[in-house]
């Protein structure tokens, strides 16, 4: 009796684990596989219209930079700034959500706003990686939470050492 009670507990213990691997698979597959939820989507963009009012204020730029969420980055890369064409995107690394989307929000997309008010007032300074002390004065600006200098960061690219 006694060791039949033992292979039911053990039984349900091994179920319990295969279901919750079972569940942690799906989930990750569903993440990989589909659009970024909603929820975060309207994040993003909440935060957009607040970077893009806050560059009007400080800057007086009005401009729309686009904020894609790519697959393509590596996964150590949080996010990227390219300037090409005299067009400005940013790109954010989507498999870096999964783990911290506030972290994405209000630290990376601040953080590469910045390098974009950057292109966008003519400076394209690659000193300490782009990350220059006016760099960091309009991160803070833009009220960042991820405006270190000396982070070991190489998210710009420049099409040209001077497009003007
Ligand atoms: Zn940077």
């Amino acid at each position: 009796m006694q060791t039949k009670k033992m292979i039911n507990i053990f039984l349900f213990i091994t179920m319990f684990c295969l279901i919750f691997l079972i569940y942690l698979w799906y989930s990750d597959y569903e993440f990989k596989h589909n659009p970024i939820p909603q929820n975060i989507q309207s994040q993003i963009q909440k935060k957009k219209i607040e970077l893009k009012s806050l560059t009007y204020k400080k800057y007086k730029i009005r401009y729309d930079v686009p904020v894609i969420i790519s697959r393509k980055l590596n996964n150590n890369q949080f996010g990227m700034t390219i300037y090409k064409n005299k067009n400005i995107i940013i790109l954010l690394n989507k498999n870096r959500f999964k783990e911290n989307s506030s972290y994405m929000i209000n630290s990376v997309l601040p953080h590469e706003y910045a390098h974009a008010v950057m292109f966008l007032l003519g400076d394209f300074s690659k000193e300490n990686g782009s990350h220059t002390k006016r760099w960091q004065e309009i991160c803070i600006n833009l009220k960042g939470k991820g405006c270190n200098r000396f982070v070991n960061n190489n998210d710009i690219i420049i099409e040209k050492t001077n497009p003007f």
